[in-house]
């Protein structure tokens, strides 16, 4: 498929009043919600008229005006499209269509709190996004219209948050916590920083994607007064880096954030190494380093959007090499039903003899490792020791 960017949604078309088209609470007042919306923008294929007749109260549907101004208002197939429109296909049963793949309700002690390892935990601080991706893994809770948790859920989650003295991290996550005003979100992030024991704190984000005039310097300023604040993007595909989305990435990089990309691997948007190598350079340049390549869970309604392990093993393998260490992301799969992430990668392993094992090389070289002998396992060292002295230099926390 080619892309003719005549064939892209005009920006004069979804645009009220010119003057309005940087604000972002604009962009979500106007956002794209039912056919009718979409009809006047797009052809629409019968696949994705039957999307919107069919899916009812299943996932609902969203687009900013900005986002929808990056996909083909012809081409079904268009990447962009195919993470935004809805289709019937997703109304197929599909080969594992979980309404909770990664085991969240399972793991969340009280609401708004998915606590599964035991230095961090994910505080869904909204379940409101400005645009609903047809590939969700959180279509239980995400898209409620919910937003910021009542009185009583908040209360009950921040004191859950200062009971754990063991957390470390807390990922700020939702639905989208940048589709937050900037009051409700200072709140939220002074409520994180009175709890001594949370160090880091990440805001998992698609708003430079979908919205980056959210970026203000206003919001910028306050991300950086808690630093440190770690800003996880979510870009999938090149074309989602336009000139707004580098301005705002450059806004949050200066001000001393650190920016790290999750992208999914999906069918028929960026499921080709071309496509993985041309975001990755480009984020890494913006100084965003491409952190994780996730396998799409199986969520309801996704197979059409999902890859097989063996194509992303095929992907990554073609990038090994060819994308310096800065700039590759780590393919991992979620074990369904709360296994947590298991890191997937190329096997360059060909023979095993003894203690040497035998590689051939992203470029063909082939190679034996071998490995010390039994007799060479040095004394063992003595953390406790090691460690007493750098907290004792450095103050740092147990
Ligand atoms: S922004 Fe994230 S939470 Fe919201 S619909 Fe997209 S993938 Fe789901």
């Amino acid at each position: 498929m080619k892309l003719h960017f005549d064939d892209l949604v005009p920006r004069d078309s979804l645009r009220a009043d010119p003057a309005l088209w940087g604000d972002w609470t604009w962009q979500t007042r106007s956002a794209l919600r039912t056919r009718g919306d979409f009809e006047r923008h797009f052809e629409l294929a019968p696949h994705e008229r039957e999307g919107f007749t069919g899916l009812g109260d299943v996932f609902q549907v969203r687009c900013t005006p900005y986002y929808a101004a990056l996909a083909s208002r012809v081409e079904p197939l268009d990447p962009i499209r195919r993470i935004l429109m809805p289709s019937g296909l997703e109304l197929l049963a599909g080969a594992q269509a979980m309404p909770d793949p990664l085991g969240e309700r399972a793991n969340s002690p009280v609401p708004r709190i998915i606590h599964r390892y035991p230095d961090r935990a994910l505080f869904l601080v909204t379940d409101t996004c400005s645009v609903y991706c047809r590939y969700c893994t959180r279509k239980h809770f995400t898209g409620n219209d919910h937003a910021l948790a009542r009185g009583s859920d908040y209360d009950r989650a921040l004191s859950y948050l200062k009971g754990r003295a063991g957390l470390r991290e807390v990922i700020l996550s939702g639905g989208d916590p940048l589709t937050l005003g900037d009051g409700p979100l200072a709140r939220v992030l002074s409520d994180l920083r009175s709890i001594e024991h949370i160090e880091i704190i990440r805001v998992g984000t698609r708003m430079p994607v979908v919205c980056p005039m959210r970026v203000t310097p206003e919001l910028v300023a306050l991300l950086k007064k808690h630093n440190p604040v770690y800003v996880m993007t979510h870009f999938n595909h090149p074309r989602e880096l336009t000139g707004e989305a580098a301005r705002a990435l450059t806004a949050l990089a200066d001000a001393g954030l650190p920016l790290f990309n999750q992208m999914v691997l999906l069918n028929g948007v960026n499921n080709h190494p071309a496509i993985v190598q041309a975001l990755s350079r480009r984020l890494l340049y913006l100084r965003v380093k491409p952190y994780y390549m996730h396998q799409c869970d199986p969520s309801e309604g996704t197979d059409h959007l999902r890859t097989s392990i063996e194509d992303s093993l095929g992907i990554q393998r073609e990038l090994w090499g060819n994308l310096s260490g800065l700039a590759m992301p780590n393919l991992s799969v979620d074990i369904p039903e709360g296994g947590g992430k298991a890191g997937l990668a190329p096997d360059f392993e060909v023979a095993r003899a003894g203690r040497a094992r035998t590689y051939v090389g992203w470029d063909g070289v082939r190679a034996d490792y071998v490995s010390p002998g039994e007799e060479t396992i040095r004394k063992p060292i003595d953390v406790e020791s090691y460690l007493g002295e750098w907290r004792a230099l450095t103050g740092a926390k147990p």
